[in-house]
């Protein structure tokens, strides 16, 4: 075996062992670029189970890209829902209606007419012009940054080190089998070199990894710092009409969940909400009541927690019944927090507040925090009931 990485060890492994996906084309048969995007946007920060489900929903609704765009935002929020980052799902449909407008329907293979297409950047571009058109382009995501790093033995940290690691992966592309071989690096890391415990003993470069000969395969590549994410604060506004039907809302087409559903809420911020300043923020003035319990849920860059207070009222907007939330683009927060609020609804509130009387004097209810139920309780929420 060869004592340098080459890519014909690669490929003959890739030909025995590469995955079945859905958006892949069996061997020898050419790759449809719709799919081939699809999945990759699909992919950005997803794993391949979770996102298979919904790569065949899409296609069964809306086989190529003139169908997609010619469906409309709301459509496409509503079948992304529960895949999380939702802004790939305003640029997917952007990008449809770009590469309909522009190209005819038909994607453009050159990386640069592709980076300039809504939500594709520079792996996405190289993915894309590698496995759709064989173009000669290394697609270097996390996974092949690790498999890199460990191949050559590369200790300089991330992010640093990614300018080295992308110049090694461009190396050992082939002239031919470009998609074959971005694929074959994108099943090696999956599969064989993964973040944790990889199998050596069954890869095919294992002769030529220098992480491997000093028994470095664990701890290369030397991963970033990561800063702590922030905690931030919000108060949703659970208000239910006497039909029973819950207040939505849409949310502001650019930013977090952008386009999405969502129910009533005060802004996230990094200090807790008194519960005095949440009811003045209430989408109407009723007897606002805290539910026990609070939601938390992950982003990318700061972790939210959510206190809900239950009202009963009318107001001008997006009103749906409990259960037909389901028909609506809400995002996995919301769920979690629909979930929580009917579950905290049955088993009763812990005070009333009312939002016309957002100050109610020297109470020590005033100065309680809806974030932590707990702080409420101490602070005397109970005394308002
Ligand atoms: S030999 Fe081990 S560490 Fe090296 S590339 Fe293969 S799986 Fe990764």
């Amino acid at each position: 075996m060869s004592r340098t990485p080459d890519s014909a060890a690669l490929l003959g492994w890739y030909d025995r062992h590469r995955r079945d996906l859905p958006w892949r084309a069996a061997a020898g048969v050419r790759p449809d670029p719709y799919c081939i995007w699809l999945s990759e946007i699909m992919l950005q920060q997803t794993t391949v189970v979770t996102v298979g489900p919904y790569f065949d929903r899409f296609v069964a609704r809306w086989p190529d890209i003139s169908a997609l765009a010619a469906a409309s935002l709301e459509e496409v929020l509503q079948l992304w829902q529960g895949l999380g980052y939702y802004a790939r799902a305003r640029n997917l449909h952007a990008c449809a209606r770009a590469v309909v407008d522009r190209y005819a329907g038909q994607f453009p293979e050159e990386p640069v007419q592709l980076r300039a297409l809504p939500g594709i950047g520079d792996y996405t571009a190289a993915a894309i012009a590698a496995i759709a058109f064989g173009r000669r382009e290394a697609a270097v995501d996390g996974n092949v940054e690790r498999v890199m790093a460990r191949l050559y033995a590369v200790a300089d940290p991330l992010p640093a080190a990614k300018p080295r690691l992308r110049a090694l992966a461009a190396g050992l592309v082939p002239q031919a089998r470009a998609g074959d071989f971005a694929q074959a690096m994108m099943d090696l890391g999956a599969t064989i070199c993964t973040p944790r415990r990889p199998r050596c003993i069954l890869c095919p470069w294992r002769a030529c990894c220098k992480a491997a000969a000093s028994g470095l395969q664990e701890t290369l590549p030397v991963p970033a710092e990561k800063p702590e994410r922030p905690l931030r604060y919000g108060v949703a506004f659970w208000l239910t009409r006497s039909d029973g039907a819950v207040l939505l809302r849409r949310r502001p087409q650019k930013g977090l969940l952008g386009g999405m559903t969502e129910i009533p809420s005060t802004p996230w911020r990094s200090e807790p909400w008194s519960l005095a300043e949440a009811v003045r923020l209430a989408p109407v003035a009723a007897v606002w009541s805290p539910l026990p319990g609070s939601v938390h849920h992950g982003f990318t860059h700061f972790r939210l927690e959510l206190a809900i207070l239950a009202g009963v009222g009318e107001a001008d907007g997006l009103w749906s019944p409990v259960d037909r939330l389901g028909e609506h683009a809400l995002p996995t927060l919301m769920k979690k927090l629909a979930r929580h609020a009917v579950s905290a609804v049955v088993a009763g509130p812990q005070g009333n507040w009312t939002a016309s009387d957002p100050n109610p004097g020297s109470s020590s209810a005033n100065s309680g925090s809806v974030t932590s139920p707990a702080m409420a309780r101490r602070t005397g929420a109970k005394d308002r009931r």
